[in-house]
Parts: structure tokens; sequence; C-alpha cells
């Protein structure tokens, strides 16, 4: 069975009381790698070393930082074959797909590494000609970077690129489902020989570990992605002293077609968008209204394409679309949000079940299913689903379109299909949510801030907004004489 160990001050360290934590490959339903899980103990360790190595880290220039990480970035890349397949194993996505996240994750280091070069101060004019004022940026100081399971290289790479290069240390804690790639993610920036302290990893149950590491009072930010329900209780445990905050929560997500778009286009968006990762996406598609005179013709043709994807054991299947959920609770989620819907009168059109055959016997493979005629009435089209099913209903006119995406407590992300130029203009206006992907379906752009409105988060990550997030702002008052 594979042993991987946490990262505790530049060296892989077991729990201090011997406790370990199973991980299950989501295709076979078998444990096949053991963590240990970090005790009180552990987190303060961790704490403390990346306390202790905040100041010679926040010292050196952003341009010594940046060498840190091109060289960690080179590393990931090297190992993105070997960090891949554990990443397959721990948590389902195909290896292209897994391959993808982390090769985009060695992206990531270089564009901190790069932007945080160019991240200016002010120099205020001041109201007599004696006095200048600088605005200068600082790291905040140890980052706590908590993440889930279905992206679990990226989400931390976002966090760790830019904690790192604006000068700020990081204690991780990855998600129990998905422990291995993220330490040997964090791995790559031993391997680059940063100091000591400067990166630690730790495993364990977010209501605890997480809990611990962020009361932790050395602990300055806490970088957080997760569930909306678990960002409310982080946010609050962040109240305590003060913590700067950033908070990626759910989304509940809606594409609005129009009948003058590119039809194929569309078609195409809402596959990819509903059914990537099996719809463990933060942004997925969870709800499609599409404008009435289409809507026969985009149902059957959703459909129709949405019955050619590829499901298989990601690690046989290396290009397969889809694998498995992550695990049965999650499966459980979207049979409920299914059943549900079809009790209040929708209807399926394709999916709505388990794979059959033997190489479907374990694991938690799952159909994507459409689900149309639904309404609002629906866990379907009001809650995150978080995996792959679909509802899909019709509306009027544009008015209707736009207070149908927004009724709902979420605001990450919308999509829309349209050539219509004032279509755009006013549906992009009004829509409530931190991003909006006209005629097209990917948002997460690494230069470019990304964040949720409403109950998906707080802050932004990537972009300059996003690196800024780590830093804290210094007004210098000098009087010349
Ligand atoms: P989760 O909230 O259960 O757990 C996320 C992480 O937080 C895990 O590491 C977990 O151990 C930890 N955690 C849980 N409760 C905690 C607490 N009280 N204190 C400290 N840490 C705690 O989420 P999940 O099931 O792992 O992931 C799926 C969720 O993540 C979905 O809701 C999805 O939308 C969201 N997500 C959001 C984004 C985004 O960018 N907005 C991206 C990916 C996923």
């Amino acid at each position: 069975m594979k042993k991987q160990l946490m990262l505790i001050n530049g060296k892989w360290a077991e729990s201090s009381n011997d406790e370990w934590l199973e991980v299950v490959n989501p295709a076979t339903e078998e444990v096949f790698a053991k963590v240990p899980v970090a005790t009180p103990e552990d987190v303060k360790k961790a704490v403390c070393a990346a306390q202790d190595a905040f100041f010679p880290w926040a010292k050196l220039s952003p341009a010594q930082r940046a060498d840190y990480l091109y060289r960690a970035g080179e590393i990931i890349l090297q190992k993105s074959a070997e960090i891949a397949r554990t990443l397959t194993t721990e948590q389902g996505k195909p290896l292209k797909e897994a391959e993808g996240e982390v090769k985009g994750s060695a992206k990531v280091m270089r564009y901190f590494a790069e932007e945080v070069q160019r991240i200016y101060g002010d120099i205020i004019p001041a109201t007599e000609a004696k006095i200048k004022s600088f605005v200068i940026h600082q790291p905040v100081g140890v980052v706590a970077a908590i993440t889930p399971w279905n992206y679990p290289v990226q989400l931390l790479a976002w966090k760790v690129g830019a904690a790192l290069s604006a000068g700020c240390t990081v204690v991780a804690k990855p998600s129990s489902e998905t422990p291995l790639s993220p330490l040997e993610f964090l791995g790559c920036f031993i391997d680059a020989k940063i100091p000591a302290g400067v990166v630690n990893g730790l495993v364990g149950p977010g209501k605890v570990v997480g809990d611990a590491l962020i009361k932790h009072p050395a602990v300055r930010k806490v970088a957080f992605t997760g569930s909306t329900e678990a960002g409310k209780k982080v946010m609050s445990a962040c109240s305590g002293n003060f913590k700067k905050v950033s908070l990626e929560l759910g989304g509940q997500c809606p594409l609005i077609v129009f009948s003058d778009c590119d039809f194929e286009r569309a078609i195409k968006g809402a596959v990819r968008r509903s059914f990537r990762n099996m719809g463990q996406v933060c942004n997925a598609v969870n709800r499609i209204y599409v404008e009435e005179k289409i809507y026969g013709k985009f149902i059957e043709k959703f459909a129709q394409e949405t019955g050619k994807l590829v499901i298989d054991n990601g690690l046989k299947n290396p290009s397969a679309d889809l694998g498995p959920m992550v695990s049965q609770d999650a499966l459980d989620k979207v049979i409920e949000h299914i059943d549900d819907a079809l009790k209040k009168g929708a209807r399926i059109v394709c999916g709505g079940e388990k794979l059959e055959g033997e190489k479907f016997k374990k694991g938690f493979f799952y159909k994507p299913t459409i689900v149309v005629d639904v309404n609002h009435s629906m866990l379907i089209m009001q809650e995150e689903t978080f995996g792959p099913a679909v509802g899909v209903m019709s509306f009027k006119d544009l008015a209707e379109a736009i207070k149908l995406a927004n009724d709902t407590q979420y605001g990450l992300a919308a999509y829309l299909y349209t050539n219509n130029v004032h279509i755009i203009h006013k549906v992009c206006e009004e829509l409530e949510c931190g991003s909006v992907g006209v005629n097209n379906v990917d948002v997460a752009t690494i230069n470019v801030p990304y964040g949720g409105w409403k109950e998906s988060g707080v802050g932004q990550e990537l972009g300059r907004q996003g690196l800024e997030e780590y830093m804290q702002i210094k007004h210098i008052k000098l009087e010349f004489f």
C-alpha cells in the first residue's frame, strides 16, 4: 500500500500519535494508500515552522522568490505524469485530464513569479510640498490554504503560487478524499530547495485539523475553497482575531441559450460545462434556460451529444471523457436531486442510471443525466448538485431569462450563448455573479480575477487582484525638512 507522509518544516513527517487515514480509488472502491492524520501538536509545529520561515522569506526580493517558483514549476512539469497518476487514482478523473491539471499548475507558478514583479506601490501627492505619502504592499504572513477534492492540485496551486510570490509562507490542508497529489505537488517545492518551513502540508478532517489551523493565532490569512456551508464556519472562525480571508465557495451556475446563437457551439458548451469532471466543478452548469422556440431542438441535440461521452476507469483509459464520481456520498446527492425533480413532474431524456457491465460493477460511476421540464421548486434548480446532472427549462423573453438566472443564493459564474450584442450587454450587466462566459464556458483564467458573489464567496483568486489578497497595504508618510 502506498504511504504518503505530511510535510512539516521541510521534512516528511508521520503523525505524532500514529493515526492514519485510508485513501480510496473511486473507480474500484479499493483502499490504495494511507496518510497520517495531523494532531493539534502537528498543527502547532507546522504553523510555528511557517512563522519562523516568514521573515527571511518576506525579506527576499520578488525576483528572488520568483526564482524558487520558476524552479518548482519546472519540477512540477518533470513530475507531472507521476503526480497525475496519483491524482487519477484518488479522484477519478481520466489521466489526460489529470495531466492537464498538473501541467496547468506549473503555469500558475510561472504566472505568479512574473506578476509579483509588477506589484507597484503608489506615491500620492500631499497637501504640502515637503510631504510625500508612499503606499507599499507587504505580505500578510502565515497563510492557511484549505482545499477541496475536485481539483486537488490546481486549487492548491492557485493559493500557493500567489502566497509564496507575495512573500507569505503556507500551511496547506488538502481534502481527506484526495490528500496524496497535493502533498506530491508540495514536495516539488522541497525539491526546488525552498527554505524549510516556507511550505508545509497537513492532512485531517476539516472540522478538526482545518479548524485548529484556522484558529492558530499565528495564521494571518485563510485561503479557503470548498462548500458554502463550510465557508460560513471558516469565516466565523476567522473573526476571532480578524484574519484576512478569501472564500471560493459553491456555485449553481446557469447557462442561457438564445435562439439566434451559434447552435452547435452552444451544444458543445452545454455538454462540456455540465459534465466535465462528472459535474464536480464549482462553475459547472447546473441549470439551462433555452429560448422557447428552440427548446425541443436543443434538448434533442444536447441528449444526443451527451450520450456520446466515454466513461471509464481513467487509469486504464487515459483519454476517456469522464471517470467515476469521487465517492458514494457525492453520488447519493446527485440521485437525490434527480429523484426530487422526477417526483415534482420533470422527465429524463438522457442518463438517470448507473452504467451496466462488468467493468462498472465497482466504482462510483453514473451516466450523465439531463432532466427537462424542470422548475424552480426543484433541488436541481436551487441547490448545488456537484455531479453529472443538469436541469433544462424554457424561457419566453430576455427579462424572464435574467430573472430565472438570478433566482439563486449563489453567484459564481453564468454562461450565455447569443450573437446579439444588445442581449449580451443587457444580460452581462444584470447577472449577479463573479464571471460571465459569453459564447464560451471556460471563465477561470490564470491572469484574470476569479471569485464569487452572494453566497459563492468573498475575495478573488488568480490575476493581480488574487495576488493582492496575500498582501496588506502600508502608508508611509515622509516629511522632509
Ligand atoms: P468541503 O467544504 O466539504 O471541504 C473543503 C475543504 O475544507 C476540505 O479540505 C475540508 O476538510 C475543509 N473543511 C471542511 N469544513 C471545515 C471547517 N469547518 N473548518 C476548516 N476546514 C474545513 O468541500 P468539498 O466537498 O471538499 O468540495 C466541494 C465544494 O467545493 C463544492 O461546494 C464546490 O462548489 C466548492 N468549490 C468551489 C470552488 C470555487 O473556486 N468557488 C472551486 C472548487 C470547489
